[in-house]
C-alpha cells in the first residue's frame, strides 16, 4: 500500500515539473504514513540517477518500444500494473498537459475518484482546488478506495534531493495497446527555455498586431534569457503554435518576472499566469484588467517601449560586462 508518483519525461530527460508532485506526494505521505514511491518510463542515465535521490521508497522504470512515445493508452497499462501489484492508494503527477491527459484514463480504468489541480491538501482525503479560471476555490473529498490527483505546480514547491537513494525496479509490461498507434511528435525547437521552467517570460497578447512584430518581444527575450509564451487570440490567430498559450486553457507558469505585452489581461489568461512572482504589463489601454493584477505597469505603446526596454537592457548588460 503506498502512494505513486508518476513522473514526466521527454526523450528520457526528467520534466522538472514532475517534482512538485512528489512534494505533494511527501505531504500525503506525512497525513497518512504511507510511503511514496515514483513511476518512470524509459528514463536517461541522468533522470534515473536524479530521481533516485528523491527520498522514494522505490523507483519503478518501465522500459520498452511501446513507451518511447507518449500515449495514455500504453502509459495506463503500466500503471494499472504497479497500482494493482502494489495496492497504491493515491496515484499523483502534476497538472501538465501530460498529467492531464493520462491521469483520467488512469482513474476511470482503476475505479478511483479523482481531484484535478490540487493547490492545498487539507487531509488524506480532502483537497483545495481552483475552478472557473482560478476565481473559485472549492474544497472536494475524495471518498474512493483509490485516489488520483493532479497537482498545480506552482502551488507546490520542486522536491529537493535527499541523502539516500532509493531502491530501482524494473517492471515488465509485455501488453501493448493496439487500437491507437503513435505517429509523429511536431516539436517546437527553442533556443530559449522551456515556457514552464523559465524564471523569465516575455509573453505576447493580439496587441502585437501582426506575427511579424513578435520579433520585438523576442528581442527582448534574449536579452532577458526569457522564455515566449502568448496568450490565446495570438494562438488562434496561428502566429504562434499552440505549446506557447499561457493560461486557463494554455499552460500555467510562475515565473520570477512575467512581461505581458499587449495583453488585455482576460481572466482565462489570469489564471495561467497570476502566481508569477512580478507581473510587470504594457498596454497602452490604462484601464485593461492587467492592470489590476500588475506589480509594474506602463501605459504606453508597445511598438515605441519594447524595442527601447531592449535597447537599454542591452547597453546595461554592456555595461556589466555579461
Ligand atoms: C473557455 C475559454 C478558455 C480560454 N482560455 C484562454 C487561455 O488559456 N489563455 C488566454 O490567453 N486566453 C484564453 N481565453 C481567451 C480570453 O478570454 C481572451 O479572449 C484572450 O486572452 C485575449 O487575448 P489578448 O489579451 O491577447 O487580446 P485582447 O483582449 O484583444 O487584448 C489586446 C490588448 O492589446 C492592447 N494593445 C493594442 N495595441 C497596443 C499597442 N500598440 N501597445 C500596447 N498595447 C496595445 C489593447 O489595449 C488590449 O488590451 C479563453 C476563453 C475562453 C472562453
Amino acid at each position: 500500500m503506498g502512494i505513486l508518483v508518476v513522473l514526466e519525461t521527454r526523450n528520457g530527460e526528467l520534466k522538472k515539473a514532475s517534482l512538485s508532485a512528489v512534494t505533494c506526494a511527501r505531504k500525503i505521505s506525512e497525513i497518512t504514513g504511507l510511503k511514496y514511491r515514483l513511476a518512470i518510463f524509459n528514463p536517461n542515465e541522468n533522470s534515473l540517477e536524479e530521481v533516485s535521490y528523491l527520498g522514494a521508497e522505490k523507483v519503478f522504470v518501465i522500459r520498452g518500444e511501446q513507451f518511447q512515445n507518449y500515449t495514455a493508452e500504453n502509459y495506463t497499462l503500466a500503471i494499472e500494473k504497479i497500482v494493482r501489484d502494489n495496492g497504491e492508494k493515491y496515484i499523483i503527477a502534476t497538472a501538465t498537459t501530460f498529467g492531464k491527459d493520462l491521469l483520467p484514463r488512469v482513474a476511470a480504468k482503476l475505479d478511483g475518484g479523482m481531484v484535478s489541480e490540487i493547490i492545498e491538501i487539507i487531509d488524506d482525503k480532502t483537497f483545495k482546488r481552483l475552478m472557473y479560471a482560478g476565481n473559485i476555490i472549492t474544497t472536494v473529498k475524495l471518498e474512493s478506495d483509490i485516489k488520483v490527483i493532479s497537482v498545480r505546480g506552482v502551488a507546490f514547491d520542486k522536491a529537493g534531493k535527499v541523502d539516500s537513494k532509493s531502491q530501482i525496479e524494473e517492471v515488465k509490461i509485455n501488453e501493448k495497446y493496439e487500437k491507437k498507434k503513435f505517429v509523429k511528435l511536431e516539436e517546437t525547437k527553442s533556443e530559449r527555455p522551456e515556457l514552464t521552467e523559465a524564471q523569465i517570460v516575455v509573453s505576447v497578447g493580439r496587441g502585437i498586431k501582426d506575427p511579424e512584430n513578435i520579433k520585438l518581444a523576442e528581442e527582448l527575450a534574449d536579452v532577458l534569457g526569457a522564455a515566449i509564451g502568448a496568450s490565446r487570440a495570438v494562438v488562434d490567430a496561428g502566429w504562434l503554435p499552440n505549446d506557447f498559450q499561457v493560461g486557463q486553457t494554455g499552460k500555467t507558469v510562475a515565473p520570477q518576472l512575467y512581461i505581458a505585452i499587449g495583453i488585455s489581461g482576460a481572466i482565462q489568461h489570469i489564471a495561467g499566469m497570476k502566481d508569477s512572482k512580478v507581473i510587470a504589463a504594457i498596454n497602452k489601454d490604462p484601464e485593461a484588467p492587467i492592470f489590476q493584477i500588475a506589480d509594474v505597469g506602463l501605459v504606453a505603446d508597445l511598438f515605441q517601449v519594447v524595442p527601447e526596454l531592449t535597447q537599454k537592457l542591452k547597453k546595461l548588460k554592456e555595461q556589466a560586462g555579461a
